[in-house]
């Protein structure tokens, strides 16, 4: 069948090659998985059999329902970020598309911090946009000079993400000032995508979005409490844009899941700091592991990932190598222009982590 150009903005073929070869390793460690490795606790569960019990089976207002939207702007007003209006999306992948659906038009350029999360690339390139990628190699820190020179007068967005999808690196207090100096004096919208919040391990979360005058910020609960297959996300910036994306969901996705939006109330209130902690304890597990035994590597400060370089320099290489040794691990190459580093999920258990130190330490650097 012909299809649409656009179709091929999205290109999935590498990252399907390494899972194609991955369906053939036999007990694999796998630590290439980007959700938490535990089920929505108990509590949370109990709301969702509640609902669909109490008929919640049906479409809800557009933008969401009303307790859960109010408790989504009380918790954007306690944590100090400017915003006019939120709204409810199916996932945070739904507010980001929303988003970028209202907000660009073909030709408008995108500054993406590279490495990055995969769908900004593609759906900033869908829409017949541009994305403008900054290379922040090697400490994967934003730096003003860069993105001073990657900024034309099309510049429409710069996307940020922290904690970060691959790098876990976390943006400072400095980073966010400067970035908000930035954007507001070339007159460039921030999204900042905070997916990663609850999983903060050095001092307390540093929001980017609290630093913008008019930020769009978008989150949900797929990381936190794992309720990736409930499709809960949410959006939180000005008026205008919110409405635009309210119109957009009313003649695309209608709604978010009604009984993951019941489940959402207490699920943004879940105490994370056990799990928190816990996924502290691996982060130093995996990063010790790795600089024990010679890899260079930025530490992550949040999320479940670390990006180490690999051996030799060719992360495509190098995973495939891991793979016949039965470690399943994403090449860098998925998140980046470069091809220099891979990415490992410490979304594992402590025995998986110590079993996949041990692969990396076979094929350690010389
Ligand atoms: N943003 C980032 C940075 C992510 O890593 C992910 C999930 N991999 C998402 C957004 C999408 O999450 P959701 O399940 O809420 O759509």
């Amino acid at each position: 069948m012909k299809l649409a150009q656009r179709r091929h903005a999205i290109d999935s073929s590498g990252i399907r090659k390494v899972f194609d070869l991955a369906q053939t390793i036999k007990d694999p460690i796998n630590l290439s998985i980007g959700l938490p490795d535990y089920d929505v606790p108990d509590s949370i569960k109990k709301l969702g059999f509640e609902a669909i019990e109490a008929g919640k089976n049906r479409y809800t207002q557009t933008g969401g329902n009303k307790a859960l939207r109010d408790a989504v702007r009380q918790f954007y007003t306690d944590n100090g970020v400017a915003h006019e209006d939120v709204m409810i999306a199916s996932g945070t992948s739904g507010a980001l598309f929303l988003t970028l659906l209202a907000l660009l038009d073909p030709g408008d350029e995108v500054l993406i911090p590279d490495p990055y999360f995969v769908m900004y690339e593609a759906l900033v390139k869908f829409l017949g946009a541009k994305p403008v990628l900054i290379d922040t190699y090697p400490d994967f820190r934003l730096k003003r000079e860069a993105l001073e020179a990657a900024t034309t007068e099309k510049t429409k967005l710069l996307i940020l993400n922290s904690p970060s999808n691959p790098t876990g690196v976390v943006m400072t207090e400095e980073e966010c000032r400067m970035a908000a100096d930035f954007a507001e004096a070339r007159g460039i919208e921030v999204l900042s995508d905070e997916i990663y919040e609850a999983f903060s391990y050095d001092g307390e979360f540093v929001r980017p979005s609290a630093y913008f005058k008019a930020p769009i910020v978008i989150s949900g609960l797929s990381k936190s409490v794992a309720m990736t297959g409930w499709r809960l996300g949410w959006l939180a910036g000005p008026k205008d844009l919110v409405k635009a994306c309210e119109e957009i969901q009313q003649y695309t996705f209608v709604c978010a899941p009604s009984v993951g939006q019941e489940m959402a109330i207490q699920a943004m209130k879940f105490d994370m700091r056990p799990i928190c902690e816990e996924y502290m304890r691996r982060r130093d597990l995996i990063y010790n592991g790795l600089v024990d035994n010679g890899y260079k590597v930025s530490k992550p400060g949040g999320a479940f990932y670390i990006f180490p370089e690999a051996p030799g320099g060719d992360g495509d290489a190098f995973v495939r190598k891991a793979i016949e040794e039965r470690l399943l691990m994403v090449p860098g190459s998925v998140f980046s222009k470069r091809k220099t580093n891979f990415r490992i999920s410490f979304a594992a258990s402590e025995e998986k982590l110590r079993a996949g130190i041990e692969i990396l330490k076979k094929l350690a650097p010389r």
